[in-house]
């Protein structure tokens, strides 16, 4: 947060995808979150995600979170915290205001003792495929005041707000509300969460990290970029009976879109060859922006 660059969140649904994601931050020098969604929890299950992303993480000095992502419930933030994830997320933004407050301090008492951090949803970062309106998106924006209050109540370590982002995006159009980011971070006090980030401009996101995010969520992008490389496999080898002809394509693809968002964050070149942060840090505004711009 002080040094106004923003970690990657990506998610992971398959090996090849945890292979990408870590090797790539390895190469990059990046501390890199690699996190699993409830639809990734019930296709692989909790513990194929901890087994894959513990094998991947022992492979390299750079720090690696394995973090859930929109946990459901109480319980399930439990059931992961055994199963040695090291980053929980409680999402009660469908829930009214005194029941995300009430359920996310728990997840934090909880976590908290074990000096696992927590992050939490005020507003509600909605989903592209249930069509929603400019109107929709703006009703359900974080409050500033709200936030404040909310992580004073909660001990929340982050917060993901709503500032205009919608999930599961497929093209970047969407323009944040900076002067928003900017009144959350002033009155919440900790880092804030973009979820939704594959729908947003690339300017937008730069200067959203600019005023207060500090993790950038990226899922589409990701799964864009794993089915373009299993068509372009069909296409090139339509004979071809070896799975790994076709998915080695598909990592390849997910190295390169993961190496674009570290750049773009500016979370590249920050981890020293001990495995911690680079001291003094680099400055952020050398990134070059992303060259697969669609
Ligand atoms: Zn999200």
């Amino acid at each position: 947060m002080a040094e106004r660059f923003a970690v990657g969140a990506f998610n992971a649904n398959n090996m090849e995808m945890v292979q990408a994601i870590i090797e790539t931050a390895q190469e990059e020098r990046a501390p890199v979150i690699l996190q699993v969604s409830q639809g990734a929890i019930r296709y692989a299950g909790l513990d194929y995600a901890v087994g894959l992303v513990k094998i991947a993480a022992n492979q390299v000095d750079v720090p690696v979170v394995l973090h859930l992502d929109h946990g459901t419930s109480f319980e399930q933030n439990v059931l992961c915290l055994r199963a040695g994830f090291t980053s929980l997320m409680f999402d009660g933004s469908k829930l009214p205001y005194e029941e995300n407050v009430a359920i996310t301090r728990k997840v934090c008492e909880i976590a908290h003792i074990v000096g696992i951090p927590v992050e939490a949803e005020l507003g509600r970062v909605l989903q592209s495929t249930d069509g929603v309106t400019l109107e929709e998106v703006e009703a359900a924006m974080t409050d500033p005041d709200q936030a404040k209050q909310f992580i004073e109540l909660t001990g929340a370590d982050s917060l993901a707000v709503a500032v205009g982002s919608v999930h599961a995006m497929k093209s970047r159009q969407a323009d944040l509300d900076i002067s928003r980011i900017e009144a959350i971070r002033q009155q919440a006090g900790v880092p804030l969460v973009l979820h939704g980030s594959s729908g947003v401009k690339h300017e937008s996101v730069l200067e959203a990290i600019e005023h207060g995010i500090c993790k950038v969520n990226v899922a589409t992008y990701l799964n864009q970029a794993f089915v373009r490389g299993m068509r372009d496999g069909f296409d090139k080898h339509p004979d071809e009976v070896d799975p790994r002809k076709y998915l080695s394509i598909s990592r390849e693809n997910i190295k390169e879109a993961v190496r674009e968002k570290v750049r773009l964050f500016g979370s590249n070149e920050r981890i020293d060859s001990g495995g911690g942060f680079k001291s003094p840090p680099r400055q952020y505004r050398s990134v070059e922006l992303g060259h697969a711009e669609e």
